[in-house]
């Protein structure tokens, strides 16, 4: 069997053990392609599908992220599998209430409420099989957890990416999604009591449903025609053709305008959001100078396909990756 990963942090055999265990199914078909594939950048996709086995190993280190929100998926899975019931009573519904929810049912009742869990399916589409595996549908809902940072809330700017991946189930389920609002069920991994006091906008509590509009059908079927189109075009293409990836799909931050009191300080004064406040701001003064702070790529450092990627050598020789990327 072909070594798949890196221990080069040596992290311990207990823990590396568990970091090494791939849950997820993958599908040989040539022509099949996951929702969660059509959200990555055509560069990344193609680029992966390249590398020979053996190549592109990931470190586990990089893997923690992941094998968390596998294990919350699964506890979420495991809970509404087998204690619903109990768990529903001990909130304080009434039985009538709990009795009338069906789980993962074969035959609906249409007088019940039906709750599917990691339900996984399949559409055709052209030559391609596109399938997607929605968290949770309730009375024909999309929610979808994400165990993640309390920034991705607040920043939102992950929202689109949520609402196109919700919107992809809907088109491969119409039967099962029929509404149009989708739920991310956000599990904030370094939320603070102490914060949520104090910071404005900051989440109350640190399990949070955060409501997203889904794209209608029709638009959905259309990004998703247009990303396969841009897969076939460049699947052959040389390397340096295929469209590079754009500063969301490298999760770079916007740019930061620093001002320094001095040209030759080395911590800036005051940071801005824009360049425009940034300058006034040093007329204001009336002296010193604003320096700008590219946002760096981070996506490069989870890139399965960084070691083929001339883009990440570019980005590295601008000092433009994440330092541990670089
Ligand atoms: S290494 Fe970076 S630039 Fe290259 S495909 Fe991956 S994310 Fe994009």
């Amino acid at each position: 069997m072909t070594q798949k990963y890196t221990n080069d942090s040596n992290i311990s055999l207990p823990m590396a053990v568990w970091l090494a265990q791939d849950e997820y199914k993958h599908d040989p078909r040539p022509n099949h392609i996951s929702v969660t594939a059509l959200l990555r950048s055509t560069r990344q996709l193609i680029l992966s599908k390249r590398l020979k086995p053996g190549e592109g190993l990931e470190d586990v280190s990089l893997l923690l992220a992941a094998r968390l929100g596998t294990a919350v998926h699964s506890a979420i899975e495991r809970a509404w599998l087998t204690n619903h019931q109990d768990s529903m009573l001990d909130l304080g519904y009434p039985k009538h209430v709990v009795d009338n929810v069906e789980i993962n049912p074969l035959k609906p009742d249409p007088k019940k409420v039906q709750v599917y869990t990691e339900i996984r399916k399949e559409r055709q589409i052209g030559n391609w099989i596109v399938s997607g595996e929605a968290d949770m549908i309730c009375d024909f809902h999309v929610h979808d957890v994400k165990s993640t940072s309390v920034g991705m809330y607040t920043k939102g700017t992950k929202d689109l990416d949520y609402s196109k991946q919700m919107s992809m189930y809907r088109w491969i389920m119409p039967d099962l999604i029929t509404e149009d609002m989708g739920y991310i069920e956000f599990i904030f991994k370094d939320w603070s009591l102490i914060k949520s006091f104090h910071t404005p906008n900051y989440p109350k509590v640190p399990v949070l449903q955060h409501k997203v509009p889904l794209m209608p059908i029709k638009k959905t079927e259309k990004f998703i025609n247009e990303k396969l189109i841009q897969i076939e075009t460049f699947m052959d293409a040389d390397e340096p053709d295929i469209p590079l990836c754009d500063d969301k799909e490298l999760w770079r931050d916007p740019p930061v305008y620093q001002y320094f009191s001095k040209a030759t300080n080395a911590r800036a004064t005051k940071n801005f959001d824009s360049e425009t406040a940034a300058t006034s701001h040093m007329l204001q003064k009336g002296t010193g100078v604003v320096k700008t702070k590219p946002g760096k790529a981070m996506a490069c450092l989870y890139c399965r396909a960084a070691t083929i990627c001339s883009q990440r050598t570019t980005l590295a020789s601008q000092g433009l990756l994440a330092s541990s990327a670089s």
